[in-house]
């Protein structure tokens, strides 16, 4: 229908100007955080793409009042979605500890403090001594050796950048002899081929897939073999009928020909874990003591520290590694250096389990849980509004899951609350958690949200109960 030029000019008359939106609470609260210059140009697109909108529909009344509700709505959204491409504290309900699209590891309050310490002026690389330039990552890398009883270490920015920077300095131009077992891709960005092809090494797969004899090895040695890469296959398990040498083999069958033993564990625990009930994570220390010559892992896995790569192993190679001009472009800031150091502290005084809130997570037991989901969901019930409201609270049993790529068929039996609404979907009350101004990541399984407080802080609880019930106390009540 062809529209009148007239009437819609007086509705374009009835958009609100820049200043008033400038004034509206939104207005108030964009114009804080990002100044006026910017504040102009968004709320600009906001009356742009209404005035684009009511071009389109001018059979519709426009008042003043309606035009303006629009506009600050639109504001809102153009707000929100710009803020949320930005880092914020977030609630991990979803039982994955080692959450990769949430942080990985959580810090311990220790780590915590020691990066609040290292925020300004600090000793990174000043001895207090001597009053002279001092070695940077000294102590971390002293602690590191410590607790997994390498000769050295190195620190670099992930356990990718180690592997491809090991692979680089002793491989490239020559041949790394690795197990068909081993080609794995981890977390979709890490594939042992791929990061091999970068280091300018070539690739000698052999054995089967789930199969691998010393002999295979042996008769792929040549004189251009630099590299016995090991891989722990983290994320993916092959079971049943399987074989692969020990690691101890290797290294003889390495050392015997004159070429490197390098192993990759990923995730690489420092303590046992068996009690935490991951028995099959491989020990950092066990791989150091078969003989290996360089071990990588991460910092923000299993460890429980900042994102980081760990380079351990005999002196000879951490030596070069450390000369080389890559280790420039690869090593690590102060921050992260500060979080390493205090968490391995925790190790090394025999609380990482109580200390590291990675640890303390996987080790918390299915009945803590379950006392505090009962806590929870009491709660909920006695607040005004959800009280009365459609919302059924459930406790069920379930499984939590360790993520990083570590432990993948470790079963962490834990106990869920379940949250559904009469009238709400399961995606509606999932989305409004996700957005709340302290976002709640949940999961929803069979129609209903799933909120597993294993990966939840102690004392986060009071929190969710607050979010929860402001989100949809008011609604009912
Ligand atoms: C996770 C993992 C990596 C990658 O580690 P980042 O610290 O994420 O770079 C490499 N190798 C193995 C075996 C892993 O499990």
């Amino acid at each position: 229908m062809p529209s009148s030029p007239a009437a819609s000019n007086s509705v374009f008359r009835n958009l609100p100007s820049v200043d008033e939106m400038l004034r509206t609470s939104i207005g108030r609260q964009v114009l804080a955080a990002t100044g006026e210059n910017y504040a102009v140009v968004i709320i600009r697109g906001v009356i742009a793409d209404l005035r684009r909108e009511i071009g389109q529909d001018t059979a519709c009344e426009h008042s003043k009042m309606h035009l303006r509700k629009l506009a600050e709505t639109g504001l809102h959204d153009v707000w929100r979605s710009e803020q949320s491409t930005g880092i914020y504290h977030v609630i991990n309900a979803t039982g994955v500890v080692i959450h990769t699209n949430l942080g990985r590891a959580p810090l311990s309050e220790n780590a915590r403090r020691a990066i609040a310490g290292a925020f300004g002026y600090c000793t990174l690389e000043y001895d207090r001594e001597t009053g002279k330039r001092g070695k940077r990552g000294l102590r971390a890398e002293s602690l590191l050796a410590e607790l997994t009883g390498a000769e050295g270490v190195l620190i670099v920015n992930n356990c990718a950048a180690a592997a491809f920077f090991v692979l680089t300095v002793f491989a490239s131009g020559g041949e790394v002899v690795i197990s068909r077992g081993e080609m794995v891709e981890i977390g979709g960005d890490f594939r042992v081929p791929d990061v091999l092809a970068q280091s300018g090494a070539t690739l000698r797969e052999v054995g089967t897939t789930n199969r691998t004899k010393p002999d295979d090895y042996k008769n792929a040695i040549g004189k251009n073999t630099r590299v016995i890469l090991r891989v722990h296959p983290s994320n993916y398990r092959i079971v049943g009928f399987t074989a692969t040498p020990s690691l101890s083999e290797l290294a003889v069958l390495a050392h015997d020909s004159g070429v490197m033993l390098y192993e990759d564990i990923g995730s690489g625990a420092i303590i046992d874990l068996e009690n935490v009930g991951l028995p099959d994570e491989p020990l950092v220390s066990r791989s150091i003591e078969a003989g290996v010559d360089v071990v990588t892992f991460s910092g923000d896995k299993l460890l429980g520290g900042p994102q980081a790569g760990i380079i351990a192993g005999k002196t000879v190679f951490i030596e070069r590694l450390r000369k080389h001009p890559l280790y420039r472009a690869l090593r690590v800031d102060k921050i992260v250096y500060a979080a390493l150091e205090s968490t391995l502290e925790s190790y090394r005084r025999d609380s990482a389990l109580a200390e590291i809130p990675v640890l303390r997570m996987l080790s918390t037991k299915k009945a803590e849980i379950e006392k505090r989901a009962a806590m929870l969901v009491k709660a909920l019930r006695e607040k005004p509004g959800v009280e009365t409201s459609e919302f059924r609270f459930e406790l069920v049993d379930g499984f939590s899951a360790v993520g990083g790529g570590a432990a993948p068929t470790a079963s962490l039996e834990t106990k869920l609350i379940a949250i559904s609404h009469k009238d709400l979907s399961a995606s509606q009350i999932e989305k409004a958690l996700r957005l709340s101004n302290t976002p709640v990541i949940t999961r929803i399984t069979n129609d209903r949200v799933i909120i597993d407080l294993r990966t939840v802080a102690e004392n986060e609880d009071a929190d969710l109960v607050a979010i929860i019930s402001h989100l949809f106390g008011q609604n009912s009540s």
